[in-house]
């Protein structure tokens, strides 16, 4: 991809993602089950673009969703209300009435005060809520801590023992209908053996309840399935597909998945401008108009991501890549090398296509940066750049006087 020109083109700091990819990788795990019934449910979170969230829903993807935002943009659209699933440990009451006004295929319940709340709710429509249970199956997934999610100490779901009193409890309602078991041990998994323990664990839960005449149909795996930031090694999806259905051991259910990072990850560009070069006396720093309010994986959990400079000879010096934020924790990368740059030099962020933007924020009152996909040779803008005047809106009618309002 000509770097250089998408920049002179949209201007940066900008996102670049190849649509062409994310059509690659989504069929790559839609194949991988092909002999099963199964959907593969993109978890929105990782990218929400509205553009990425079509391409998708119509090479027939389903999603997963967190909040009630991610449902409506999923229904925005076009995706199918029988394959969308809403997920997370803290839906309010306001969330659960509309995702069950829209009747979606799964609510994702993840304690048992959370099932009450959904049955009254579900109660006050007179509608039959289709539940997932999401079980926590107590395997470490050995990732991030941030991005674990499996072990009982963290906040998600609930172990195997409520899980299924939660399912009697919800086959005996009149409101509640068991349609789904679920797990989602954690993100960036490079492992597959904590995914098969996990999917032991809740294939055994599902055939006590089998015993108990509930009919779960669909059995969701959860997302996490790790990517190549620098060398890390992915998981095959063959042996991930074999190693679920062996853990089935022949129950006939669909298998969900969700995966958010493997989709797009890879699939994404962060691409910045280099404004100077600047030597401390100790140390050598690149300071680009890309900063942690655009990408802020490498400050929140010290992720790695690959970085050259478009156009010129590799890994010359050893230097830090930084932003403009008025944070020490304001880098895209520490201790790795480049070429020696100067103004204008174009600096390219890879493996940003997921938990780049989406997590992006307007920090130090910087406008969110533009997206653009490239599909087939051809770039067209998915986001524009913000300006100001969409920064400051939400606020500026509270101004007290009109005097300052005008300005
Ligand atoms: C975040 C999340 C995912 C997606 O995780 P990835 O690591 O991006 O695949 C899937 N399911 C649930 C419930 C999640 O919270």
């Amino acid at each position: 991809m000509d770097f250089k020109e998408l920049a002179s083109k949209y201007k940066t700091p900008l996102y670049v993602y190849d649509f062409n990819y994310i059509k690659e990788r989504y069929e790559a795990l839609k194949n991988a089950f092909y002999a099963r019934k199964s959907l593969v449910c993109y978890a929105v979170k990782a990218n929400s673009n509205l553009s990425v969230l079509k391409f998708l829903a119509d090479l027939g993807a389903g999603f997963d969703c967190v909040s009630i935002g991610e449902v409506k943009r999923a229904l925005m659209v076009g995706a199918k209300r029988y394959q969308i699933i809403f997920s997370g440990v803290g839906k309010s009451d306001e969330e659960l009435k509309e995702a069950l006004e829209n009747e979606i295929l799964l609510i994702n319940v993840e304690s048992f005060a959370e099932l009450l709340r959904l049955e009254e709710i579900a109660k006050g429509l007179n509608l039959k809520a289709r539940i997932s249970i999401r079980v926590n199956p107590g395997v470490d997934a050995k990732t991030h801590p941030y991005i674990s999610t499996g072990l009982n100490e963290n906040k998600f779901g609930v172990d195997a023992q409520t899980a299924k009193k939660m399912y009697i409890h919800a086959k005996t309602s009149e409101f509640l209908e068991p349609t789904g078991i679920h797990f989602h041990i954690g993100s960036q998994l490079t492992s597959l053996s904590p995914i098969i323990d996990a999917a032991k664990i809740v294939s055994e839960l599902l055939r006590e309840l089998r015993a108990l005449e509930i009919d779960i149909k669909f059995f969701d795996v959860g997302g996490g399935l790790g990517i190549i930031y620098n060398d890390e090694k992915e998981i095959n999806l063959y042996d991930y597909a074999q190693g679920i259905l062996g853990a089935l051991k022949g129950q006939d259910v669909t298998i969900v998945c969700e995966p958010g990072r493997f989709i797009v990850g890879n699939a994404g560009y962060f691409v910045a401008s280099v404004l100077y070069e600047k030597f401390n006396g100790k140390k050598r720093f690149v300071i680009t108009d890309g900063a942690m309010n655009d990408l802020i994986r490498p400050s929140l959990y010290g992720a790695h991501h690959k970085i050259f400079a478009y156009g010129k000879d590799e890994n010359l010096g050893t230097c830090d890549v930084v932003g403009p934020v008025c944070e020490s924790g304001d880098f895209l990368a520490k201790d790795i090398k480049l070429p020696e740059c100067e103004s204008g030099d174009i600096i390219v962020v890879k493996g940003a296509g997921a938990y780049g933007f989406s997590m992006s924020s307007n920090y130090n009152t910087r406008n969110r940066a533009a997206e653009v996909c490239v599909l087939d040779g051809k770039d067209r803008l998915i986001r524009r750049r913000e300006c100001f005047e969409d920064v400051v809106a939400p606020e500026i009618e509270f101004l007290e006087s009109a005097d300052a309002r005008a300005k």
